[in-house]
């Protein structure tokens, strides 16, 4: 006999849509089909409502707590159960991960992020680690960290801890051989500098020029780059945030020449264009400093097809939760020192759902698979991101003909803004579970602080 039967939504797969009842036992799925036997269980009337595994955001920049701020891992936790996300992954936050000795440690960082998080999720969630130039031999510490649950890593082309070509290609071949994938933030290092220090010299110093100094071919580059150097190395990468259509083409390119190549795109990439940074104030545009910056309206229908296609495998959120009040406050520093990024740990289902199903560019089923399906096979979490028997029961039930619009004041996240401000939203999220247990009830918060569990995953 099941503890809890969701009755006659229309269940979602990356494969079909039926509508069927869901049968829950001990927090995992045991039956999705009509008419199961209930008898004694718990019911939750999904009629009129589709029913969708619990989205699974691999790109997070979660902050943790600190003394003054002890909420703040918890209540993005909470503001991911609104949106339906039910597993995020975060990576380390700068500044962590110092080993008794002093020195950079990833395995310090998984310590420290395992004793600061304990107790304070509301939903699931696991660490990716980043690999940084600062760190003394990372690598080696890359078998010890795949057994103990983290087997994605990030490295970066750009920035200061970025890592060179060689470091790059040792850290693939070190992933393929032990088991791990690298995720890889494209940016070509020396246009990016060589454009920044242009804009100086000209007296170009504010926020705008973030995105003049970083184009889509600086992008482009790097991740022709970082597919070459995986297929040299025979291994399997994961590019994040990719924004542009250039950068597009080299993945495509990647797949058809059989490299294991798979990419990410985010909200912000697919909804939003580089009109804002020409026609906004910098109070407008400091909120949209991100990296990559957004690009043009031909680059969003770009994107849209090829997640359509397949040539893009996921949609993650890269949640930042700057703050106008904080990172992001102005008079702006000078456009290359403001923080890069902004949040969308909440966001991230209504709006593929709105801009994507709604507007005729996406399946249900296909949104189904770059927010869950997928992103869970890729990144080692075998019992999530699909509603099948056997796996954990992470269900969202979602209303499909409400109407509202997006707006700061209604979101639960820890920025104090969305660069979402006023879209007009198609569908809403009703009801969330985690492993069989409500967070969110018809839409009022109803879970547990420390109720998330860390999930150790293997590829
Ligand atoms: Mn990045
Ligand atoms: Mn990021």
């Amino acid at each position: 006999m099941p503890d809890l039967v969701i009755t006659g939504g229309t269940v979602v797969s990356a494969a079909r849509s039926v509508v069927a009842d869901v049968a829950i036992t001990d927090g995992r799925i045991q039956a999705v089909r009509r008419d199961v036997a209930r008898r004694g269980a718990e019911t939750i009337d999904a009629a009129g409502l589709l029913v969708l595994p619990g989205c699974v955001d691999v790109h997070t920049h979660t902050r943790l707590p600190t003394p003054e701020e002890p909420d703040r891992f918890f209540a993005d936790s909470v503001a991911a159960a609104f949106g339906g996300t039910t597993t995020f992954l975060a990576f380390n936050n700068p500044g962590t991960g110092i080993s008794e000795a002093g020195t950079r440690s990833l395995l310090a960082g998984l310590r420290e992020f395992r004793q600061r998080t304990k107790g304070e999720s509301a939903v699931d969630f696991g660490l990716s680690a980043v690999l940084s130039g600062e760190q003394k031999n990372p690598l080696a510490e890359l078998p010890r960290l795949i057994r103990a649950g983290v087997p994605t890593f990030k490295a970066f082309m750009v920035y200061d801890f970025r890592l060179s070509d060689a470091q790059l290609f040792a850290a693939m071949q070190a992933a393929a051989r032990y088991g791990g994938m690298l995720e890889i933030h494209c940016e070509n290092a020396t246009i990016i500098d060589a454009l920044v220090a242009r804009e100086i010299r000209s007296r170009h110093t504010a926020c705008r020029y973030h995105a003049a100094s970083r184009p889509a071919y600086a992008e482009a580059e790097a991740t022709h780059r970082a597919v070459a150097l995986a297929r040299a190395a025979g291994a399997s990468i994961y590019i994040v945030h990719l924004s542009c259509a250039e950068a597009l083409a080299a993945v495509e390119a990647g797949k058809r020449a059989g490299v294991s190549v798979h990419a990410e795109t985010c909200p912000q990439y697919l909804t939003l264009t580089d009109q804002l940074y020409a026609e906004e104030s910098e109070a407008e545009v400091i909120k949209r400093v991100i990296s990559p910056p957004l690009r043009s309206a031909a680059d969003t229908s770009a994107l849209w097809a090829g997640l359509a296609t397949g040539a893009l495998d996921v949609v993650a959120s890269d949640h930042v939760p700057d703050r106008c009040a904080v990172e992001k406050r102005l008079p702006a520093p000078r456009f290359d020192r403001i923080s890069n990024g902004a949040p969308g740990i909440e966001t991230l289902l209504t709006i593929l759902y709105s801009e994507g199903f709604a507007k005729g560019r996406l399946s249900l089923e296909r949104m189904v698979d770059v927010l869950a399906t997928t992103p869970a096979r890729l990144f080692g979490l075998a019992s999530k991101g699909t509603i099948e028997p056997g796996r954990d029961a992470d269900l969202v039930l979602f209303d499909p003909a409400a109407r509202r619009v997006l707006r700061q004041d209604d979101l639960h996240h820890t920025s104090d803004f969305t660069p979402f401000e006023e879209m007009d939203l198609a569908g809403a999220v009703r009801t969330v579970l985690v492993r069989g247990r409500p967070v969110i009830r018809d839409g009022d918060f109803v879970g547990q602080r420390g109720s998330g569990a860390f999930v150790e995953r293997a590829l």
